[in-house]
């Protein structure tokens, strides 16, 4: 039997098969190219199905399960039949910013849908222009894919509706969001991995898949990068070194901060915290191109600390570990000797990132036990070693980072996912 995991990213489309044990069978994807928006939702559409179709036929008949993941807060209006009534608003369109403050003063100000970026922010936005004649129902990406495999629509998943203002402790959207947005234009949200139903018949033998292949719930894009990594155990932690700095943190309780850009997604009993620095590689980039990177790591003894004490901001701003909307980069003094620089630079983003891990614990989150690390930064052996000394922890790069991998296996595990490792 197979698995199927599929991730609807920002520049494309990923699929991942593996088998019952965890191993990856088949990889493929597609890139959705340079789009309008009003051929989104069906250059999305032909990606979901070729992607499957392109299968090998002996996969395909051999189906199990299949889960997908999509970029949080990708939002489409659409009628009972999953026909969209407007563009998707992409998961950073920042055009609800009356929307935002409304809820912002409706719920409380540092609320995750308090941003012009939220789900609920889109949704009030559509509705606000879609009138009562247009949309019936109001989806994530992961919603609205998920329910055109299964044919069971109107379902999203505790991950995805976090930023659509669900309630993640009683499990049931919040008054004020029925206030605001009708619950009933709203899906019912499961916990990822549940099953929803199997693949429809119709879209079943048009695709040659098995019929009783089971759609489960999905999740966001991020989660499923952690759920790549197989981190289970409280204290377990994913460092994603790409072009900015995002700390993620397996915790026994809650932690919120809005003004640290600090919330918690349900795990199961659990939660799993985050924070995103702005600093990051793309600081990196300005400076070294990754052959540069490659060469001058080589040359770090990660054992000794940096005197060098930068600020490694791409512009002013920093949110999380730091919330200063005017924390200005700090770049200089520049050594005259490039791996001193590097050895600076490395170390001024490690300490951004144990400082990050520190905040989470101070707030109250399980303090991290051992980190993985994924992005463009994990195959650095100097920088781990770097990390390794300031977080006093295990640093290792994660074996696997794709987040289809992640949503296979959210098929293959469903809600044992989010289960405490045994
Ligand atoms: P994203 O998807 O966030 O743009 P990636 O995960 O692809 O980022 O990682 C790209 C980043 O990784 C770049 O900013 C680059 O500076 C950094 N990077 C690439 N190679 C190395 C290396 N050997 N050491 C440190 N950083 C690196």
């Amino acid at each position: 039997m197979y698995f199927l995991g599929i991730d609807f990213g920002t520049t494309g489309a990923r699929a991942c098969v593996i088998d019952a044990q965890g191993a990856v069978v088949v990889e493929d994807k597609r890139d959705f190219g340079t789009l309008e928006d009003y051929e989104r939702a069906g250059v999305w559409r032909e990606a979901l199905w070729d992607l499957v179709a392109a299968l090998p036929a002996v996969v395909r008949s051999a189906l199990s399960d299949i889960a997908l993941d999509g970029t949080s807060g990708t939002v489409l209006a659409c009628d009972e039949e999953l026909s969209p009534r407007h563009p998707p608003l992409l998961y950073d369109d920042g055009r609800a910013v009356e929307e935002a403050a409304l809820i912002a003063k409706t719920a409380t100000s540092d609320h995750a849908a308090a941003a012009p970026t939220s789900g609920l922010a889109k949704i009030l936005w559509l509705k606000k222009r879609l009138g009562l004649t247009g949309a019936r129902l109001y989806l994530n990406q992961a919603d609205w894919l998920a329910g055109m495999l299964s044919g069971r629509v109107g379902m999203t998943d505790y991950h995805n509706a976090l930023k659509m203002g669900f309630d993640l402790e009683d499990l049931r959207w919040p008054a004020w969001v029925d206030y605001l947005a009708d619950v009933d234009y709203l899906p019912v949200a499961l916990a990822p991995g549940t099953r929803l139903a199997t693949v429809s018949r119709p879209r079943a033998r048009y695709l040659g898949v098995n019929p009783g292949c089971m759609v489960h719930a999905g999740t966001t894009d991020s989660i499923a990068a952690f759920l790549a990594s197989g981190m289970q155990r409280s204290g377990d932690a994913v460092t994603s070194l790409g072009s900015t700095l995002v700390l993620k943190l397996l915790s026994d309780v809650r932690v919120e901060s809005g003004a640290h850009g600090i919330y918690s997604h349900w795990f199961g009993g659990r939660w799993l915290a985050g924070g995103a620095s702005n600093a990051g590689g793309a600081v990196l980039r300005q400076f070294f191109d990754d052959r540069q990177l490659a060469a001058l790591s080589a040359g770090i003894d990660a054992s000794l600390a940096s005197p060098l004490a930068y600020m490694p901001l791409p512009r002013p701003g920093e949110r999380f570990p730091v919330n200063d909307p005017a924390l200005a980069p700090r770049l200089a003094p520049r050594p005259r000797d490039d791996r001193e620089f590097l050895h600076g630079l490395l170390e001024s983003l490690a300490r951004i990132e144990a400082r990050g891990y520190g905040l989470l614990a101070e707030l109250g989150a399980t303090p991290p036990a051992r980190v993985r690390t994924a992005g463009g930064g994990a195959r650095n052996a100097a920088w781990t070693g770097i990390r390794a000394r300031l977080l006093n922890v295990p640093v290792a790069p994660a074996t696997h980072t794709d987040a289809a991998y992640g949503a296979a296996r959210l098929a293959l595990e469903g809600t044992r996912c989010f289960s405490p490792a045994p």
